[in-house]
């Protein structure tokens, strides 16, 4: 049977429609592209799209306007959240909730088009296996996404991932290692540490996300690590001691704040405070000046008022974060906001939108200030793709900044020096350094030409 995948969401939702695709191989089936002629169509969704919904819908439509007799299954979060409202869109044939993802080739044998849709979701409460996950975020296999923990403890009031994808649980400690070497050998240059709360690893042995950094950094890889989101309060001394001398960890962070106003953090159940939040950057930026850090910023949470707004747009505006993630708040079912959001009405969609872009408009001026801080000094970059209309290359250097450079088709594919010249805010324009690739092109043992 020929089989098509479409993903929504998150990077570790890539990752795990990886990990469906090799289940479904090695099962017989044959992966072809999305929008291909195929017998079965599976779509991993996600709940915090805004109108998952609607996009459902459309990649259904979309997928049954080619194959018009295909199968379709669609799991991720919103299936096991709304399994009923997703059963109800025209088309589907069934739909598999968090438990059942990774066992859909043997719940489904027939893979027929039904009049009656399947709801294979059960609830996620308890305990749940670990189900491993890694993927690459291009065809050219520069990066992997590698999942080492799933799930989240944690009860933000806004927030309906825990009810999704259920309780913490994390890749066992001492297949860490085999895993990265396994990544080395197929050829990636990077690996990203990939959880929906990573910070909160903890293996069955006992052992922490500060003892991954620990164990990674010992066994010294010879392709670098980029840790995922991570919550702040999970972000220890240590861990940022062992990155800011490492050789193998990038400088680069990714660290949710959501609110810089002490009142809605709280009403947020969040679990540290903005001055924490505060010191924090500054100690990163101390030990890494030139470190990239991105934060994510929710606007328009249900008691957000214009002072509390204007609390949080002061804070950043003073704070060296060189990004925004800005999401405007929407009201998940099932949560303390949205009861919030009921009872005072929450923030109107305009003003969500207003601070929303007042916002991302801060985001663009940090991000070029940090771009142009960075101009004049060399990084070490992966090149990605080739635009064949400008002939440049770009790709990310170790601490974030996405940099561009003259260079043939054929370049491989492999960390090289740069360094940065200038930007618009969007890329840097760089120079390859002379004998800038690091490594003997003979030791890479996979190394894809693009032509
Ligand atoms: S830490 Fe908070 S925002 Fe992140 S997944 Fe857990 S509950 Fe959601």
């Amino acid at each position: 049977m020929n089989v098509s995948f479409y993903t929504l969401g998150c990077k570790l939702n890539y990752a795990e429609t990886s990990q469906l695709q090799s289940i479904f191989e090695r099962d017989g089936h044959t992966v072809v592209a999305f929008g291909q002629p195929t017998d079965a169509v599976i779509i991993n969704t996600c709940t915090v799209t805004e109108n998952a919904d609607k996009e459902c819908r459309q990649i259904i439509r979309r997928a049954l306007r080619v194959s018009p007799a295909a199968f379709v299954g669609v799991t991720g979060c919103y299936a096991q959240l709304q399994p009923e409202e997703i059963a109800s869109i025209e088309g589907v044939d069934a739909v598999f909730g968090a438990k059942e993802k990774f066992k859909i080739t043997d719940l489904v044998r027939d893979f027929r088009k039904s009049d009656t849709p399947h709801c294979f979701v059960d609830d996620v409460d308890g305990a749940l296996d670990f189900v491993e996950a890694q993927s690459s975020e291009t065809d050219s296999r520069t990066r992997a996404f590698l999942k080492l923990q799933d799930g989240c403890d944690y009860k933000c009031s806004f927030c309906t991932i825990p009810l999704a994808r259920g309780k913490n649980r994390a890749m066992d400690f001492k297949l860490i290692p085999e895993k990265i070497r396994a990544l080395e050998v197929i050829g990636y240059h990077e690996v990203v540490l990939s959880g929906i709360n990573l910070g909160d690893y903890e293996a069955a042995t006992g052992e922490t996300f500060t003892d991954v950094v620990r164990q990674i950094e010992e066994m010294q890889p010879r392709l670098r690590v980029r840790i995922s989101s991570i919550e702040p309060n999970l972000l220890t001394r240590e861990i940022i001691e062992i990155i800011a001398q490492s050789s193998v960890f990038c400088p680069s962070f990714h660290i949710p704040l959501q609110s810089g106003s002490p009142d809605v953090l709280r009403q947020m159940r969040r679990r540290y405070k903005a001055e924490y939040y505060r010191d924090l950057i500054y100690t990163i930026k101390g030990l890494m000046p030139s470190a990239g850090i991105g934060a994510d910023v929710i606007v328009g949470f249900p008691t957000e008022s214009d002072a509390h707004f204007e609390e949080t747009f002061a804070f950043l505006h003073e704070l060296p974060v060189s990004y925004l993630h800005v999401f405007s708040y929407s009201e998940r079912e099932n949560t303390p906001a949205a009861e919030l959001s009921a009872q005072t009405g929450g923030v109107p969609m305009q003003k969500r939108a207003e601070r929303s872009k007042r916002l991302r408009t801060l985001s663009a001026k940090k991000k070029f200030e940090f771009y142009k801080s960075q101009c004049n000094t060399e990084h070490t970059v992966i090149p990605e793709q080739r635009s064949a209309e400008t002939g440049f290359w770009t790709g990310w250097t170790e601490n974030y900044v996405r940099a561009e450079f003259a260079g043939a088709p054929s370049l491989v594919q492999a960390p090289m020096r740069v360094r940065l010249r200038e930007t618009d805010g969007e890329t840097v324009l760089s120079d390859m350094l002379e004998g800038a690739l690091l490594f003997d092109a003979s030791e890479v043992s996979y190394i894809p030409i693009m032509s």
